[in-house]
């Protein structure tokens, strides 16, 4: 086999590199890269990838030319440390660690001590001139090569492990309590009796001889590449098998030699705010493994200056050496041994979403890293910790600790948010009207309860998954929410709900304060003390100056630097002027989705659609929908108004008309009371609208064609809030989106009516409005048909909710068990209703885009199901040349950011396909030449878009607005 297969590092020096992370693993990597920029490492060698495969190629077993590569690795080890491997008088310790490409924390193994036996064990004693402290060393290192290499770790949770059970007989026996009371001979009786163990379970002595002992260790830790932690933890991130795991075997050094010595772990800067400050903890006299156990508090960084200066000093000093070399937040692991201080690991430190923004803007203020890397840096998703109100830590910590934890469910909008507990919408309503406080909880929600919701802290439901409505309204109205909480039974009547627990059950009552942590999932008895995020403060409730909210000027900064590169545009999904005026705070530049129906649950909307659901003529219809017009009129004035020069896309009407009934006995009374007919008429009629399948039922634009009254009216309230919202000076665009078309035909019958009633709009006014009509592609047909249905449309908006839905055949509603079921078995990788299916919905997508665009080559495509805020859709988007995204407004930062990384991962692709050219070319100076290329890739990408001015409106804060904006930044 070729390639080199072991990697020396230490005394300055290193074979390995960063550069090598795949072969060395992140481990092995970081310390060859740290021995290279002059960071004090114990020097050792790392054994490759490469080895570990082959190991498992030949059945766990060490190819025969490793043995002979070790020896003379470890023969430079003992040169560099002045120690002998097995030398009783000065022995060389080693440690054998795993480490992957990626960071796998604590799932594979690692043994320390290596090397000790009874010669050697004093030979340390002689060295550290203590006894203690070598027959600690020897009787940990027993323990820990019997448990890892041995396979004496116990595998149930009920089973001890056999060195615990000893060492506790031991310090009962020896009257202490822990374990650095037992005195040198106990410990000497300690490694006499494991040993004596591991005779008695494996049916041979303990290895004495160091280097079977190094052989022995280097295949377990190979073996435990293959445990069943590793597996579990390799299956959920998503982890290949074949990459298998380095061993880097490494000197010892001793953080328990004494007050001059100790252990901890630091990050660069601060993990949880990104706060340019060295945040970690150490412990004076202990060991690394001493840290994590917990038995001894540790001390927080800062107080080091004071007992260890120089230490302190030379720490600071790894760390700017650190960030400029590694351009990224490290995370650390070192010892002090004798005064001396030596690095262990370092890797890149995971953060939260509010320290991610803060450190990439920071860096490159710093000029350390680019605009280009800082956008790159920051992980789409991670944008939401930035506009959630956030639980006091300490107010939470106090309530779980006095067994205030309810139950568990999903975490569908993150953020916290207290409130008094009720069960009805109404309720909400009513309690928020005189000044409470609410949060609502329900078995599930539906479009009904949609102003409760609004009035609502947080909504808490026990039924559906992240799709479901409460989800989905949750993250539309940026509202804190947990669904499918499972463990919640609910009495409505009662007005309870009750969670069985240990202790016996817990019931909570309307009125009673709970806490929801949408971002844990966690449901929490009481008030608990929170504070809405502060770029909520700036942006939506503009009640806080940009000067004093440095976050948010961090998070506005990074925004500005994604809208320059990404093409994609961004809309927003909103229904009410109010969410509008906060998409265009969060750099929408245009409605994607206007959805009608959710505004005839406004205020004295619900009653006369009602009436017009149960008329029996179509003269009766007629009288209610003309109660409607007006104030739909004015609800899209509203968004007209608050969205000035951006497109605003209006859905026709698009749920089967049940929904909009009453659900209760005593709402039907109420429905036939106002309208003058009998109950059993009412009841006749919501007989005839009950659908078996309402997705597949009489909706869309199937209920335009069947009432064409009903799309008469909204197209005539749209256009005459257009003509009115025009007057005032506003250059509104108008577009009119029929949904559910799966034939052309059915958009040819409801474009013609559209553009019947905007003529006869426009001639009523005397004034004339740009608009566009166009279809939600959301069904297959129309999708595989789009270059017909093109001829009737000038947009297509995809919208993949219910296109995922008809392609997989699943209800997005209650797929919940089916999907857990699926992707545990990997049959789906992840839920389609949170990333789009390339493979078949994608390719249902890519077969309407090109159909679409050959029909009608500048016809503007957009996508508005949920995927729109979803990274990687977004990306998918991107790739296949929509010309924007559409989604909820509190998803808005993510998908610029997603658009912004799609774009620069295009670039950074296509230079290197283009790369020969360009050199050819030569002359031309670097950077226009790598822009040209840019600029070529993606118009070669998307030959369409070259040729096309589009009236899409983007950046409309930092750009004339319309100004056609479809390149990438020159
Ligand atoms: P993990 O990947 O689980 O963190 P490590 O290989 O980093 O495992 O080792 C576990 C612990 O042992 C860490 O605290 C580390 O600092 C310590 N350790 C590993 N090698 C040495 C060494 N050569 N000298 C001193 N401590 C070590
Ligand atoms: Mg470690
Ligand atoms: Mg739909």
């Amino acid at each position: 086999m070729a390639g080199k297969r072991i990697f020396s590092f230490g005394g300055g020096k290193a074979e390995g590199s960063q550069e090598l992370k795949n072969l060395l693993g992140g481990k092995g990597a970081g310390l060859a890269e740290m021995s290279r920029i002059g960071i004090p490492v114990p020097p050792g060698f790392t054994i490759t990838t490469d080895v570990c495969a082959a190991f498992y190629a030949a059945g766990r077993k060490l190819p025969k030319d490793v043995l002979p590569g070790v020896r003379a690795a470890l023969a430079q080890v003992e040169r560099l440390t002045g120690r002998g491997f097995g030398d009783p008088a000065n022995p060389l310790l080693v440690s054998v660690r795993s480490g992957a490409r990626v960071s796998m924390p604590g799932m594979m193994d690692t043994v320390l001590n290596l090397g000790l036996n009874d010669a050697t064990v004093e030979g340390l004693a002689a060295q550290s001139s203590s006894e203690r402290f070598a027959w600690d060393s020897y009787r940990r290192f027993v323990a820990m090569f019997g448990d890892v290499v041995l396979g004496m770790k116990p595998e149930k949770k009920e089973d001890r492990d056999p060195f615990e059970v000893i060492l506790e007989a031991k310090k009962r026996a020896r009257g202490v309590k822990f374990d650095s009371e037992l005195p040198a001979d106990a410990l000497r009786e300690l490694v006499a009796e494991f040993k004596a163990e591991v005779k008695r379970r494996t049916g041979a002595p303990f290895p004495e001889e160091p280097v079977a002992q190094l052989t022995a260790a280097i295949e377990a830790v190979f073996r435990s590449w293959d445990n069943d932690r590793a597996l579990a933890y390799r299956k959920l991130n998503g982890i290949p098998a074949e990459w298998g795991t380095a061993v880097t075997v490494q000197s010892m050094v001793f953080g328990n030699m004494g007050e001059d010595s100790g252990t901890g772990v630091a990050f660069t800067r601060d993990p949880a705010t990104g706060e340019d400050v060295f945040y970690g903890e150490f412990l004076v006299n202990a060991q690394g493994e001493d840290v994590v156990a917990g038995i001894r508090t540790p001390q927080p960084i800062h107080e080091m200056e004071a007992r260890w200066p120089d230490i302190a000093r030379q720490l600071e000093d790894a760390r700017g050496k650190l960030e400029r070399h590694y351009r990224d937040m490290q995370d650390i692991e070192f010892t002090v041994e004798r005064g001396r201080l030596y690095l262990l690991q370092c890797r890149s430190g995971k953060r939260t979403g509010l320290a991610a923004v803060r450190i990439a803007v920071d860096m490159v203020d710093e000029k350390i890293i680019s605009k280009d890397e800082a956008i790159l840096r920051v992980e789409p998703e991670a944008l939401n910790h930035l506009l959630r109100p956030i639980f006091d830590g300490r107010s939470k910590h106090d309530a779980m600790a006095k067994g205030g934890f309810v139950a568990k469910g999903l975490p569908a909008g993150p953020g916290a948010a207290s409130g008094r507990v009720v069960f009805f919408a109404q309720d909400a309503e009513a309690w928020r009207a005189r000044g409470e406080r609410v949060v609502l909880a329900r078995h599930e929600t539906s479009p009904e309860d949609i102003r409760g919701m609004n009035a609502a802290e947080g909504f808490l439901t026990a039924f559906g998954g992240m799709t479901s409505h409460a989800a989905l309204v949750a993250r539309q109205m940026g509202k804190v929410a947990i669904v499918g909480c499972g463990a919640l039974s609910f009495d409505y009547h009662a007005k309870t709900m009750t969670v069985a627990r240990a202790e016996g059950d817990l019931t909570i009552r309307e009125g009673d304060w709970i806490s929801i942590d949408g971002t844990a999932g966690e449901v929490i008895l009481g008030e608990l003390h929170t504070s809405p995020s502060e770029v909520v403060q700036v942006l939506v409730e503009k009640n806080r100056d940009p000067a004093d909210a440095p976050l948010y000027r961090k998070f506005a900064k990074l925004l500005s630097w994604a809208d320059d590169v990404r093409r994609l545009g961004v809309r927003a999904n909103a229904d009410q002027p109010d969410q509008a005026a906060a998409s265009i705070a969060f750099g929408a530049e245009g409605i994607g989705l206007c959805r009608t129906e959710h505004m005839f649950f406004g205020e004295g909307k619900i009653g006369p659609m009602r009436e017009m659901i149960v008329a029996e003529t179509e003269e009766e219809r007629r009288a209610a929908l003309a109660k409607l017009l007006p104030l739909q009129r004015e609800d899209f004035a509203g968004i007209f108004r608050a969205m000035g020069p951006r497109s605003v896309t209006i859905r026709t009407l698009d749920p089967p008309l049940h929904e909009f009934l009453p659900q209760t006995e005593r709402g039907l009374e109420e429905l036939a009371r106002a309208t003058g007919r009998t109950l059993e008429q009412i009841r006749a009629r919501v007989e005839e609208l009950h659908e078996t399948n309402p997705m597949l039922g009489d909706r869309g634009c199937r209920l335009g064609i069947s009432y064409p009254e009903i799309t008469e009216m909204q197209a005539r309230a749209i256009f005459e809030a257009a003509c009115d919202v025009a007057a005032e000076g506003v250059d509104v665009r108008p577009e009119v989106m029929i949904p559910l078309v799966g034939h052309a035909k059915e958009l040819a019958n409801q474009e013609k009516l559209v553009r019947e009633v905007a003529a006869a709009v426009f001639a009523e006014r005397g004034r004339k409005v740009k608009y566009l009509v166009g279809t939600m592609i959301e069904v297959p047909r129309g999708a595989i048909t789009a270059a017909e249905v093109a001829k009737h449309a000038e947009f297509f908006s995809f919208g993949t909710n219910d296109l995922t839905q008809m392609t997989f055949g699943v209800s997005r509603d209650d797929i919940g068990a089916v999907l857990n079921a699926y992707v545990a078995r990997e049959i789906w990788s992840v839920d389609p209703f949170v990333s789009i299916d390339r493979d078949g919905v994608g390719t249902l997508l890519r077969i309407a885009v090109e159909g679409g665009r050959r029909t009608r080559p500048n016809l503007k495509l957009g996508i508005c199901g949920e995927h729109g805020g979803d990274p990687s859709s977004v990306a998918f988007c991107h790739e296949i040349g929509l010309d924007y995204v559409s989604c909820s407004p509190y998803r808005l930062p993510i998908a610029r950011l997603a658009a912004a990384q799609a774009a620069l991962r295009e670039r950074a692709a296509a230079p290197a396909r283009k790369a020969p050219r360009s050199a050819r070319a030569g002359a031309k100076p670097r950077k226009a030449a790598a822009s040209a290329r840019r600029t070529k890739a993606v118009v070669a990408a998307h030959p369409a878009r070259a040729a096309r001015a589009s009236v899409e409106v983007r950046r409309p804060a930092r750009k004339a607005a319309r100004k056609p904006e479809r390149r990438p930044r020159a």
